[in-house]
């Protein structure tokens, strides 16, 4: 097992479709100690009861400072440390930039980025006193192509925004031996986008993926272990592509 006796936090980890909720499950199947945390209490409890009695689901918004801290002392209180987190908790709004009003702006950008910022904060003290630990950030391929898939401008700019993050965080918590990296994933089937892409939409988006289909939840869980895990013990500050070949350059 890749995770045995790790305590992994996992962000927007409820959604029982979503990247998060996969992730979570293949931790748990790998050993970890897994911890969700969600906006809904019951719904993060639901999910992480799902997993076993091992884990733990608790409520917080991540782009709020007060109910993050509270949250992340509780895993602490419980488990005493925490070796993974995954920045996992993102919403996206398919609108054009002339219509990007400031509550639209505020919303995307303080789920993906601030959350981001606000969790790796939360974590990074526990993580340095163990001079150890793996935080992974889901960006998406949005910030790289300048969109066009689904998201907005704004989803874009909070999804370069995680990257830049990422990688600064990396350079200054690898002397302590804390990694930090990003997954980029392509068009995932989840509820983000559910019932919201037409037929002619996800053909146009498959014509340009050499791998011929759009991506499952699994395929970002498994680059999560990866980048979680020891086996990329000596990357930090990458960004491992999860597309299906829609950005070979
Ligand atoms: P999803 O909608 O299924 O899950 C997102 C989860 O985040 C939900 O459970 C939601 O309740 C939670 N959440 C939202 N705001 C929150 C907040 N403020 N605090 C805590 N939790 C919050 O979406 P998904 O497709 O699984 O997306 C997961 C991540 O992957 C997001 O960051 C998304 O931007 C990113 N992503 C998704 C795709 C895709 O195609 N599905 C592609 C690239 C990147």
């Amino acid at each position: 097992m890749l995770l045995k006796d790790k305590v992994a936090v996992i962000t927007g980890a409820a959604s029982p479709r979503g990247l998060g909720f996969a992730t979570a499950r293949l931790f748990a199947e790998q050993g970890a100690n897994v911890v969700i945390i969600d906006l809904d209490a019951a719904a993060s409890r639901q999910a992480a009861a799902t997993l076993g009695d091992a884990h733990l689901g608790l409520m917080a918004n991540v782009a709020d400072e007060a109910q993050v801290s509270a949250a992340v002392e509780q895993v602490l209180g419980r488990y005493g440390r925490i070796d993974i987190l995954v920045n996992n908790a993102g919403i996206t709004q398919p609108i054009k930039t002339l219509d990007i009003k400031r509550d639209n702006y505020d919303a995307v950008l303080d789920v993906s980025l601030r959350g981001t910022l606000l969790m790796s904060q939360a974590v990074l003290p526990a993580m340095r006193t163990q001079q150890g630990g793996s935080i992974v950030c889901i960006s998406s391929v949005s910030a790289q192509r300048g969109g066009g898939i689904f998201g907005g401008p704004h989803y874009s700019a909070a999804k370069a925004g995680v990257l830049g993050l990422a990688r600064a965080m990396a350079r200054e918590f690898g002397p302590d031996n804390i990694r930090v990296n990003c997954i980029a994933p392509g068009l995932i089937q989840t509820d983000i986008t559910a019932g919201k892409l037409s037929d002619e939409m996800k053909q146009t988006i498959l014509s340009g993926i050499p791998l011929n289909r759009l991506g499952d939840a699994q395929d970002v869980a498994r680059a999560a272990l990866f980048l979680g895990s020891d086996l990329s013990s000596y990357s930090t500050g990458i960004t491992l592509d999860v597309n299906g070949g829609m950005l070979i350059h």
